[in-house]
């Protein structure tokens, strides 16, 4: 038997709602999955891509749509703490950050300079280890 299904998945295909074409032969699953590049991104390199990739939705969801989407990736690391899977904490760390990054592209915030303040250390005591009292 085979059937072609189109669905839309979330966290597995990175926490955002992708939609993939599932090809069931025999019962097993055949997820088309976006390919590994190997490319490294900066943030500035991060942030154009998100917005390239999800912009438009994101802007359609809208800024609390896409908020809400972010803490409950951010609920996913909390699962994935729990479990110490160091594979599973990259995975839903870099769903969390897209996500943060997204919510960045739509309140016009850019996010490596808004990285700068950490730049020389902490940004209260300016040292770097912190030496704020009770840190
Ligand atoms: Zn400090």
């Amino acid at each position: 038997m085979m059937r072609t299904t189109m669905r839309t998945h979330g966290p597995e295909l990175g926490g955002r709602p992708v939609t993939v074409r599932i090809v069931v032969v025999d019962k097993e699953m055949f997820h088309v999955k976006p390919s590994e590049t190997g490319v490294r991104l900066s943030l500035a390199e991060l942030q154009a891509r998100i917005e390239a990739t999800f912009g438009e939705r994101d802007r359609t969801r809208g800024v609390d749509g896409t908020f809400r989407w972010w803490v409950e990736e951010v609920g996913e690391v909390a699962k994935a703490l729990r479990r110490r899977d160091p594979g599973e904490l990259e995975h839903e760390l870099g769903d969390a950050l897209a996500w943060l990054t997204s919510v960045a592209n739509l309140v016009g915030v850019d996010l490596e300079r808004a990285a700068e303040r950490f730049a020389d250390g902490c940004p209260r005591c300016g040292r770097s280890p912190c030496d704020c009292p009770g840190g």
